[in-house]
């Protein structure tokens, strides 16, 4: 076999994998022109890259490096468990050590009533459990025809054929065939972009008033579910205006639509909770969890059910599961997450510190040309790109034109700051400490300069 290792010339690395990797949400033919830029290792909140590059993490990976790279904990649990029992299944009545500990652990931190778990090994696979999950609840209780679900425009569920048609990405749905039938999209409350002249509050009560003229349409008889992240993410972090949550709440009990929580980004700290539903007030009947969960050391996800639906659901076998629901390995290392957590008070550490210094930090930028709001809850936050501060005016260019360019500055002034849109995104490690988060603004901000006047040379304005 041949020998890959960090030591390789980049060139070699990026012409080896151009010759055989396909990445994600990439067009892998102007990547095997540009050439992938080469992670080689990671610490604490910064990345090297293969060309010794110290690159500020602002997005945690994925958002999901909750407690920061190079934790050896984490290897050890792994090493532990892997010597013990590097795999075993949880079917046909099985069950194993790490899988036991962590349900049990997940369940004392999750809300009074929601005490069961259904393993996977990402937030994609969970979210098609839910639709397994909610469909069947409503056949148990006699109301097969229950089915329909109901998400929102520009949320992100996952990219397997079910939770990317819970989705409400065009341009994934453009691909594939996707959305399945039986899934609807209402608009999303980004008051920013989409609010026209209504105040916030009035903006969110008309989109969560969306949900109800949804389910009228429909017919509650055939509406199961509505899903939704607490805070959307990867739609460029849209907090929604306050009214919302409690109307959509009022909503759902009303109708007797479950309620399915998107936890992947939210849960495990990132809103200064365990979980976004707490901080946003929402009382759901599922919650998708991954991500946070083992801050990404380890593939792992899940559907935190409440006790009502688990007990219905747990009357007939429920024929679903994944070769790698519960792995030893990955439960092993997301308990050690969470442990670690908890020692290191890191919720406390993201409400008392992380999160106040951050949204301070970034708030001085709302003064920048570029930026038209500064949108921030917790350890999420995203800038928005606007020609015109208050018109709140979108720009003529192609929609991302001017986030590339500014998600290219900041990767030059080594800090990984994601674009969506034009909206820039920063979700870093929880751990930061506020000498790192002032680093991170710093660099933003001088990304946003070099942004700025690139677009204007372009006539880009
Ligand atoms: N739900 C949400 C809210 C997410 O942000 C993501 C991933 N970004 C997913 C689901 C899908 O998770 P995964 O990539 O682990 O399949």
């Amino acid at each position: 076999m041949s020998v890959i290792s960090n030591h390789m010339p980049t060139a070699e690395l990026q012409a080896l994998d151009a010759a055989h990797h396909m990445h994600p949400f990439t067009s892998n033919e102007a990547l095997a022109n540009k050439g992938a830029r080469v992670i080689t290792r990671a610490d604490g909140v910064y990345l090297t890259d293969s060309d010794g590059n110290r690159i500020l993490d602002g997005m945690a990976g994925l958002w999901c490096v909750n407690i920061g790279y190079g934790r050896t904990e984490m290897a050890d649990a792994a090493a532990r468990q892997m010597k013990e029992l590097p795999y075993y299944n949880t079917f046909f009545m099985t069950t194993h050590v790490p899988a036991i500990a962590l349900a049990q652990e997940v369940a004392k931190l999750a809300p009074a009533d929601m005490n069961q778990i259904f393993f996977a090994s990402s937030g994609s696979e969970a979210n098609d459990t839910n639709i397994r999950l909610v469909r069947t609840y409503w056949a148990q209780k006699g109301k097969p025809g229950k089915s329909h679900i109901i998400s929102r425009k520009n949320a992100y569920h996952g990219s397997s054929v079910g939770s990317g048609s819970l989705g409400g990405m065009t341009y994934m749905h453009e691909q594939g065939g996707m959305p399945i039938p039986g899934i609807h999209h209402i608009n999303q409350p980004d008051w920013w972009s989409e609010g026209g002249d209504m105040t916030p509050e009035e903006f969110g009560v008309a989109c969560a008033k969306e949900l109800e003229a949804k389910i009228l349409e429909l017919g509650e008889d055939k509406v199961a579910a509505f899903i939704a992240e607490p805070v959307q993410g990867a739609g460029g972090v849209i907090v929604p205006p306050e009214t919302y949550w409690p109307e959509i709440q009022r909503i759902c009990d009303e109708y007797e639509i479950l309620l399915i929580a998107d936890e992947v980004i939210c849960g495990f700290g990132r809103l200064g909770a365990w979980f976004g539903s707490e901080v946003m007030g929402i009382k759901p009947h599922i919650m998708t969890i991954a991500k946070g969960l083992s801050s990404g050391y380890q593939p792992i996800g899940g559907s935190i059910v409440c006790d009502e639906v688990a007990e219905v659901i747990g009357q007939t076998e429920f024929n679903h599961g994944y070769t790698y629901s519960g792995h030893p390995v990955a439960a092993a290392v997301a308990l050690e997450n969470l442990r670690i957590m908890q020692e290191e008070n890191l919720i406390e550490h993201v409400r008392t510190a992380a999160a106040p210094a951050l949204k301070a930090g970034l708030e001085t930028l709302a003064d920048h040309p570029l930026v038209g709001e500064v949108s921030i809850k917790g350890m999420m936050a995203s800038l928005a790109l606007t020609p015109h501060k208050d018109s709140r005016a979108k720009f003529a260019s192609e929609r991302g034109t001017i986030g590339t360019i500014c998600r290219d500055r900041a990767f030059a002034n080594n800090l990984v700051m994601r674009h969506v849109g034009d909206r820039m995104v920063v979700s870093p490690p929880l751990i930061i400490q506020q000498e790192d988060i002032d680093a991170l603004v710093e660099r933003a901000g001088k990304a946003l300069d070099e942004a700025y006047s690139e677009v204007k040379s372009k006539g880009l304005l």
